[in-house]
C-alpha cells in the first residue's frame, strides 16, 4: 500500500507541474483549473490513497463499477463524484443516486429521466452538457448547433443544475483544434447562462492544449493510476 501510495503521489504531482507550466503558458492562475482524476478500473483503495493524497474530485465511468465502489470507499465524504460516462435511461435514475455531478448529458431524453430521478430523490444535480467534437458521434455528446437548445431545457428543469459543458477531442486530428470549437459553445451557452462556466476538456494526453482553450476541468486518468486493462 505504501509502495502504491508513493506511485500516485509521484505521478499526482507531476500531473499538478504540468498543470502549472500549461496554465504559465496560457497566462491563467493555476487556481482557475480544477483536477479530476478519473478511477474507472482501479480499486476504491486507490481513491482512498488519492483522498489522502488531497484530491476531491474523482471521475468514473461505468455505472456499476462506479456505484459498488462507492459502497466500498472509506473517504466517500472527501470526494465529490462526477459521473463522465455515456448514459442510457435505464441507468439514469440509478446514477443518480450516488453521483454528485453528472458531465454526459447528451440528449433531451437523458435530461428528463435525469431531472424525474433529481426530484423523486428529493435533491439537485449539478450537470455539463456533453458537446460532440467528432462528425461520427463516436464518444457521445450533443451536436455542436443542437447545444443551445439541450442547455435551455437543462437550465429550464427542475431538479438539475447546468454548470457548463463537458468534451472529449477526437481520436484523430488536433485536440486544440476541436478544444477551441468547444469554447465556442460554451460561450454560445453562457451568454444565455452566466453560470454555466465550466469547460471540462482535457485528459492525459491533451491537458495542455485544453487548458490553452480555457478548460476549467480536466479528467485524468492514466498519468496518475498507470495503464488500465485492456478491457476498455
Ligand atoms: C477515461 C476517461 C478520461 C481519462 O482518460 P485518460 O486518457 O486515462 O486520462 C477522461 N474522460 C473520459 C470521458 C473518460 O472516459
Amino acid at each position: 500500500m505504501t509502495a502504491r501510495r508513493d506511485e500516485l503521489a509521484t505521478n499526482l504531482a507531476g500531473v499538478r507541474e504540468r498543470i502549472e507550466r500549461a496554465a504559465r503558458a496560457a497566462d491563467r492562475p493555476a487556481s482557475d483549473i480544477e483536477l479530476i482524476v478519473v478511477t474507472k478500473y482501479f480499486p476504491a483503495s486507490d481513491v482512498d490513497l488519492l483522498a489522502g493524497l488531497g484530491v476531491r474530485h474523482i471521475g468514473e465511468n461505468k455505472d456499476q463499477e462506479a456505484s459498488a465502489k462507492m459502497a466500498d470507499l472509506t473517504r466517500r465524504d472527501d470526494v465529490t463524484v462526477h459521473f463522465i460516462g455515456q448514459l442510457q435511461s435505464n441507468k439514469v435514475a440509478h446514477v443518480t443516486s450516488y453521483a454528485d455531478v453528472v458531465q454526459s448529458v447528451d440528449r433531451p431524453k437523458i435530461a428528463n429521466a435525469m431531472d424525474r430521478a433529481a426530484e423523486r430523490a428529493g435533491r439537485r444535480l449539478e450537470v455539463l452538457l456533453q458537446v460532440a467534437l467528432d462528425d461520427s458521434g463516436g464518444r457521445g455528446g450533443v451536436a455542436p448547433e443542437d447545444a443551445d437548445a439541450l442547455a435551455d431545457l437543462l437550465v429550464g428543469s427542475g431538479s438539475l443544475t447546468l454548470r457548463g459543458v463537458m468534451a472529449v477531442a477526437p481520436r484523430e486530428g488536433d485536440p486544440r483544434a476541436a478544444f477551441a470549437r468547444l469554447r465556442e459553445v460554451a460561450h454560445g451557452i453562457r451568454a444565455n447562462h452566466p453560470d454555466a462556466t465550466w469547460i471540462s476538456a482535457g485528459m492525459s494526453g491533451d491537458l495542455e492544449d485544453a487548458v490553452l482553450e480555457g478548460a476549467t476541468h480536466l479528467r485524468v486518468g492514466t498519468a496518475i493510476l498507470g495503464s488500465r486493462p485492456s478491457l476498455g
